[in-house]
């Protein structure tokens, strides 16, 4: 299989949604990222690499940080994480407040804000220097030692963060989160502010596509039947009340972010990230959706 052909014919057929959706701006430091950009990057577990356009700019990765502080915290926790945070698709938007109050403060997933407030109190509580063993585990799965967080956007999202916060208190209220709220938002956010470029996410993805290898990432381990299990919840969760229409038109794990950035995996065969900032309504990128929409049905490769 020519990726790198394929890709490249398949930005060619996505240009007309150049200019379709907005990014972000709920986070002010967002809106100031130029939205017409657009990078695409895939490895295969055979060594294979295909690359495009801005592959190598550094963007927020905003809610895909949730897969690797799931990650973190499923490694430490094992089964008893699931006492704090279910694993059923919510079929609400990210940030939802709704399905908390009815389930008593116990978020539906640990890919929605609620549940990846939970998974910041959870390594708050477990880690020495959560701040630093959360980049170093990144920068370790990522193969990429200057990964960093953006403190001006994390800074900027508390500053408009009203929503999350009232997330955060009423998952205090419940006592499903430990530690002080200003503490668990600062580390949320700060997770979120994590910027790679598409060839990095590429990269770290690579480690859940390819579960029969060692997982193993700055003392950060999971056994093949954790990771396949990530990637089950990327596949029902990955993209809050999208996730039906991601797996219907793409048919791949994957997570998005509101920084416009979405990574897939083709388990046992590659990982895939692409970026583009203008976002859809539910806050999935335009371009990036189009874009692995064509790749699984020119590869025709998905898991079903
Ligand atoms: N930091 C963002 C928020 O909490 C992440 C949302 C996202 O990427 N979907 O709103």
């Amino acid at each position: 299989m020519d990726y790198q052909q394929i890709i490249e014919d398949i930005y060619k057929e996505i240009l007309p949604y150049a200019k379709e959706g907005k990014q972000a701006d709920y986070i002010p430091e967002l809106a100031k990222v130029d939205p017409d950009q657009f990078g695409m990057c895939m490895h295969t577990i055979y060594g294979e690499t295909a690359a495009i356009e801005q592959a190598d700019t550094r963007f927020s990765i905003q809610s895909i940080s949730k897969v690797f502080s799931l990650a973190m915290c499923h490694s430490i926790r094992g089964e008893k994480l699931w006492e704090k945070v279910g694993k059923e698709p919510s079929g609400s938007a990210f940030n939802s407040l709704i399905r908390l109050e009815v389930e008593r403060g116990i978020p539906s997933n640990p890919f929605i804000n609620s549940g990846a407030i939970v998974m910041a109190d959870i390594l708050l509580t477990e880690l020495n220097n959560p701040e630093e063993d959360f980049l170093s585990f990144v920068r370790a799965v990522a193969g990429s030692p200057t990964i960093d967080y953006n403190r001006t956007v994390a800074a900027s999202e508390r500053e408009k963060g009203y929503l999350n916060a009232a997330i955060a208190n009423l998952l205090k209220y419940h006592g499903t989160i430990d530690n002080d709220i200003e503490e668990v938002l600062h580390f949320y956010f700060l997770m979120c502010s994590v910027e790679m470029s598409c060839r990095e996410l590429s990269v770290a993805f690579l480690a859940f596509a390819n579960h029969r290898r060692k997982f193993d990432y700055a003392g950060i381990q999971l056994t093949a039947s954790q990771v396949k299990r990530i990637n089950a919840i990327m596949q029902t969760c990955g993209f809050y009340n999208e996730a039906g229409e991601f797996s219907y038109l793409v048919g791949l794990p994957g997570k998005s972010g509101v920084g416009g950035g979405i990574v897939a995996i083709y388990p046992l065969q590659y990982s895939v990230a692409v970026w583009s900032p203008r976002l859809n309504p539910k806050g999935n990128s335009v371009m990036g959706m189009k874009a692995l929409e064509l790749l699984t049905s020119r590869t025709k490769e998905s898991i079903f």
